[in-house]
């Protein structure tokens, strides 16, 4: 037997001191935030994760995960999908991940996640989570070039939706709200 850390067999013969904020989640019931997909749910900002990120994601058939086409500078990403298969596209072709695969993206390393023609289920992981800003390149429908976006957040009556537009021409280019 060996180990460096110091184990005890009986929890309770000498407990740790302290609040510990422990938080345990419903994920089905976290509100959705804005997403070109179904179901965004942010579980890291519901338990109060400082260092991570943490989403599940519900994709339908057809559905885009991400803003655009874009990397994270300084941020890795962990797709792990439970339910279909999620497709990546990136600079080095499109990769497939099924259930119970998990895809890691380097940071700096661009891609684009959707579904095809069935529903995914899948988690994405990042961290850290302070430096999660992504850099868009995606070709704009009105000008044509591979340009960054620009959003703004509109509420219309009680929904929030979200309007992306090209850096350039400011064309809108996708608008999205939360939930299906
Ligand atoms: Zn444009």
């Amino acid at each position: 037997m060996s180990g460096n850390t110091e184990s005890e067999t009986d929890l309770d013969a000498e407990p740790f001191d302290g609040d510990h904020a422990y938080r345990k989640v419903d994920v089905d019931e976290i509100a959705d935030v804005p997403s070109p997909a179904t179901h965004k749910k942010e579980v890291d900002e519901a338990v109060g994760a400082t260092t991570f990120g943490f989403n599940v994601y519900e994709v339908a058939p057809g559905e885009e995960v991400p803003w655009g086409y874009h990397y994270h500078p300084e941020h890795e990403e962990l797709f792990y999908v439970l339910e279909g298969t999620l497709h990546v596209k990136t600079p080095d072709g499109e990769y497939e991940v099924g259930a119970d695969e998990a895809f890691f993206v380097p940071a700096g390393a661009p891609n684009f996640a959707y579904a095809d023609d069935e529903r995914v289920r899948f988690v994405a992981v990042g961290a850290p989570k302070e430096f999660d800003q992504a850099v868009i390149r995606e070709t704009c429908p009105e000008c044509g070039e591979a340009t960054g976006r620009d959003y703004e957040v509109l509420e219309e009556g009680d929904e929030v939706v979200y309007v992306l537009h090209c850096a350039e021409c400011g064309a809108e280019a996708k608008r999205f709200a939360s939930g299906p």
